[in-house]
């Protein structure tokens, strides 16, 4: 027992360092909504200050290249204690402020992608910084707090521990009190989830995040810096802290300073109980090493899992779209000249030249992955190295080892690495965003930790991986004194181009399409039968298996295993490089290939400047210059500019070729505005449409009842719609009517019965639903923004199989049956406007989109969400006709709008909604009729 209490004693220790950063990522969560990885990071710029002013009395300023330091010690050595404190703290300050000016402020409408990214630029310009200026030598920090032993209870331990624990609950307990109770705090916790409204209040949203940042980075500072004497200081000391930290603060929900730093506390001495416990002789010898490290991923997907919702809700935070997707043609004539310059450049260079040529193919393979993940599927994963390193080990242990030959034993390699990926990826069926981002971090490290530096696992001499040979060739990499050989340089050419085919293919094809369809919408995506999930394990198990393939290449290009090769530093690094390239094209990916460290652009720019470790502050810089001023990457500029180019010569030929004057009339006539809509009124339903009394009941809901917390949205409600039939749905604002689509969508739980087509709907998902035929149109648009009009309708019509998927990979545009995609847009009259993307067209006939969206699956039963909301009467009107001609073809539609005079005019059957319940029913002249409707909803309207 006193054991147990000696080692979780010993653990408080980490426990205060993982309360620190898990305390700043709180706060920082809290004012800003940003989740900071560089959080350890920019504290331990901190413990490197204070260090180094008591050693020498220099004091450090965070930057590079220019002057960065001054003596403060008069030549003595160290300055007083007193003072190195503060000034290392108020360094910790000015890198938040500085933080906060240059990096989140610009980034602050960005997408959670680019502020993702452009935390892990902080952290790797900082920890760049930190090898640059204090070296990467370990250093032990001279005690801050009185360290004396205590005895207790029977064991002995370092009363700092204690020390430090009381520090950290002080300065929790004031956390807590300043949000709680300045007039500041709460500001800045309401400004985080309401910026204009705190505009509104006299607080500008900017200071606020502003003093956030310095708050959050002083307070991490401070205790980091007291921290440093209980640890050995290295460049990544604190950097990785920021796992068990994030662990912590997910506890905390990222909103409870209490919960996290208790549990952060509580981490820190169960890892130091767990090490304990591998001490003792019944402990596999195989799971002793990394444990510890690896128990922070399980407690942060137990976490999100608890966390987490598998969709966004209504109403959830909208930003900036991701960057843009291009998806070229993959043409023969632009792919045979990159591919035989690629070669010849590899047949005439030599040596590390030749060796950094080789590099960056293969890491453009890993890069490929991202693009697939990240770029096409918006799912941000910093897990990719350590993917990859799990082909590269399986390789180690798979190829010669065990008698597998080449090309089987990479490939079989990559499997391994694929089951490891969709593992990583499962808990992205609850996450998104900067949560998916923590977790795949969390599983980079306890892959790295728990797998590659094991020796158990992995052999500490080395894994040797023997060289490939390919019908009786020698393809590996070295011989005799030749570090790189032209046949495995060819042999990697090879394959990188294979995969940028496959993956530009990819791209282009229906995966594609429901990748971007689920990027940028998952609810829109379930809403036309995507299954999000077996899309998203799809992405993670495509983008794993391109991985692994890079994995196996670069264990065979180093000759054996090497973690160093597939750290968590390695993996953060490929996400930004893969940023900086354009992370969603694959001229993207080849150019962050060629620039990713160790590649043939990093081996020049070493040899003719001499770069070394500044190139990791330079990308750390570049990228987070990229998520602010060029989210597409150097792909995505070096495109615009190109499109600019062509587009002038063009207009220069075009001018050229036209007659000096005149004609400017004629041409003026032809490109026209496209014509708006004509205002066709319906005819009037009575003398056209039939009765629908003995019409087949198609949807029928039996007292259905959605509860919001206390509140029933809906409440008790009942209807029926009958095939071909158009029932209304009106109510006023709040009555219930998308809630009650949501819920006969799947989009959120309800009570009663729902029978659709004779059949009872129950636990069927949203995606599975709309497959049974019951699509809906959405108030707010949603639309797929990356696609265009007519893809937008085509992913509704496609439905994916094994064969499809394999298909896509090498032929994207088969001839397809486009009928009902095309009957849809002409339906609506979308067909001239097919090509564009929908934020091109004006309203109107961006609601048009979403209803011939829906209409693509062939539905029986539409749900038609305020279709006419923002149209004005003329395009109101051409809406009512348009919904005639749908129910003619034998779709039902229940209809819910304001517009009273379209629901009165088109509407075979109504129902008024109001607080929940159906308070009327009947034909358009009964409702016009009934005195309960005019006194809740039609007021004037009718009498008028
Ligand atoms: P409108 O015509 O304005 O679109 P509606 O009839 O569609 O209104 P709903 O949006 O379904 O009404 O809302 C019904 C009730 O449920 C309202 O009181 C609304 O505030 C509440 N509500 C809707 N969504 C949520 C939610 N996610 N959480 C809590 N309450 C909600």
């Amino acid at each position: 027992m006193q054991q147990y209490l000696l080692f979780a004693i010993v653990g408080l220790g980490f426990g205060c360092i993982y309360a620190a950063i898990s305390m700043g990522v709180v706060i920082t969560y809290r004012g800003t909504g940003i989740i900071n990885f560089a959080t350890g990071a920019m504290a331990m710029w901190g413990a490197y200050v204070f260090d180094e002013l008591n050693r020498t009395g220099d004091l450090v300023f965070p930057v590079a290249i220019i002057p960065h330091k001054v003596s403060l010690g008069d030549g003595v050595g160290s300055v007083p204690f007193a003072l190195a404190l503060v000034l290392a703290v108020l360094s910790c300050s000015l890198i938040g402020l500085l933080v906060h000016f240059l990096v989140f402020r610009p980034l602050r409408r960005a997408p959670i992608l680019a502020r993702v990214v452009a935390s892990v630029g902080v952290l790797l310009a900082i920890q760049a910084l930190i090898v640059m200026q204090f070296t990467s030598t370990p250093r032990a920090v001279a005690p801050i707090l009185p360290n004396e032993p205590v005895d207790f209870a029977g064991i002995s331990f370092s009363r700092d521990r204690l020390w430090l624990t009381g520090v950290v609950i002080v300065i929790a307990v004031a956390m807590w009190a300043w949000f709680r109770f300045t007039r500041l705090g709460l500001a800045t916790r309401a400004s985080a989830e309401n910026e204009r409204a705190i505009g509104l209040a006299r607080f500008s949203p900017q200071v606020l995040a502003g003093s956030t940042w310095v708050l959050s980075s002083t307070v991490v500072g401070f205790i980091v810096i007291l921290t440093s004497p209980t640890v050995i200081l290295n460049p990544l000391t604190y950097v990785l802290a920021i796992v068990p930290a994030l662990a912590a603060a997910l506890i905390g929900r990222l909103s409870s300073i209490a919960v996290t730093v208790t549990a952060a506390l509580a981490l820190g001495m169960v890892q130091s109980i767990v090490v304990f416990q591998t001490t003792k002789a019944w402990w596999p010898e195989w799971a002793k090493a990394g444990l510890s490290d690896a128990l922070p991923f399980v407690v942060i997907v137990i976490a999100l899992f608890v966390v987490g919702d598998s969709l966004p809700s209504r109403g959830a935070v909208e930003s900036d779209p991701l960057p843009e997707v291009y998806r070229p043609k993959m043409r023969t004539a632009v792919i045979a000249p990159v591919v035989i310059g690629a070669g010849v450049v590899a047949t005439l260079t030599s040596g590390s030249y030749r060796f950094g040529i080789i590099t960056s193919m293969i890491v453009t393979i890993i890069m490929l992955s991202l693009v697939v993940l990240t770029g096409l599927v918006g799912q941000i994963s910093l897990a990719q190295a350590g993917i990859a390193g799990t082909a590269g080990f399986a390789l180690s242990k798979l190829g010669d080892a065990a008698g597998i030959p080449f090309p089987i034993s990479p490939l079989l390699a990559a499997l391994v690495a694929t089951v490891f990926g969709v593992l990583i990826g499962i808990p992205a069926l609850r996450i998104r965003g900067a949560q998916l981002a923590v977790v795949t971090l969390a599983g980079a490290v306890a892959l790295e930790k728990f797998i590659f530096r094991n020796t158990q696992l992995a052999e500490a001499a080395g894994n040797p991986i023997a060289d490939p040979t390919l019908f009786g060739l020698d393809m590996g990499i070295r011989e005799g004194r030749t570090i790189a050989r032209v046949e495995f340089a060819i042999l990697v050419l090879l394959v990188v181009t294979v995969c940028s085919i496959l993956v530009g293919n990819l791209a282009r094809s229906a995966t594609g399409r429901r990748f971007l369809a689920v990027r940028s919408n998952e609810r829109a995506g379930a809403s036309v039968g995507i299954s999000i999930a077996n899309t998203k394990l799809l992405a993670f198990g495509i983008a794993s298996f391109l991985a692994g393939v890079g994995g196996a290449f670069l264990g065979y290009s180093r000759g054996q295993l090497s973690a160093d090769s597939f750290t968590v530093m390695v993996g953060l690094s490929f996400l930004a490089f893969a940023y900086l390239g354009g992370i969603t094209t694959v001229s993207g990916a080849i150019i962050a290939g060629t620039f990713a460290p160790l590649g043939i652009g990093f081996v020049i720019l070493d040899r003719a400047l001499d770069i070394g470790t500044a190139y990791q502050i330079l990308a750390g810089i570049g990228l987070v210059l990229t998520a602010i001023f060029n989210p597409e990457g150097i792909a995505g500029a070096n495109r615009k500019n190109f499109d600019k180019m062509r587009a002038g010569l063009a207009a220069r030929a075009a001018a050229k070729a036209a007659p000096v004057d005149g004609d400017d009339a004629a041409g003026a006539g032809t490109v026209g505005p496209e014509a708006v809509p004509t205002a066709a009124a319906p005819a009037p339903r009575a003398t056209q449409r039939p009765s629908f009394d003995d019409a087949p009941v198609v949807l029928a809901i039996n007292e259905l009842t959605v509860r919001y917390g206390g509140l029933k949205a809906v409440d008790d409600a009942s209807l029926r719609v009958r095939e071909g039939e158009i029932v209304g749905l009106i109510g006023p604002n709040g009555a219930g009517k998308t809630t009650m689509i949501d819920a006969l969508t799947g989009f959120i739980p309800s009570e009663g019965r729902i029978e659709f087509c004779g059949a009872e709907l129950t636990t069927e998902q949203p995606y599975q639903r709309a497959r049974l035929g019951l699509s809906r149109t959405w108030q707010s648009l949603e639309l797929f923004g990356d696609l265009s009009v007519r893809e937008n309708v085509q992913v509704a019509d496609e439905r994916a199989t094994v064969g499809s998927v394999l298909a896509d990979f090498v032929k994207p545009a088969r001839p397809v049956d486009l009928t009902r995609v095309d009957s849809a847009l002409d339906l609506v009259g979308l067909a001239g406007d097919a090509d564009v993307r929908p934020g091109d067209l004006p309203l109107g006939r961006q609601k048009l989109v979403g209803v011939a969206r829906a209409l693509a699956s062939s539905p029986r039963v539409m749900l038609a969400d305020e279709p006419a909301a923002g149209l004005d009467t003329a395009e109101s009107r051409a809406l009512g006709r348009e919904i005639i001609d749908i129910a003619e073809g034998g779709v039902s539609i229940l209809l819910v709008d304001h517009d009273m005079g379209l629901v009165l005019e088109v509407c075979d059957y109504i129902y008024v909604l109001d607080f929940g319940q159906i308070i009327a029913e009947g034909t358009a002249a009964d409702i016009r009729a009934n005195e309960a409707v005019i006194d809740a909803y039609l007021g004037s309207e009718v009498h008028t």
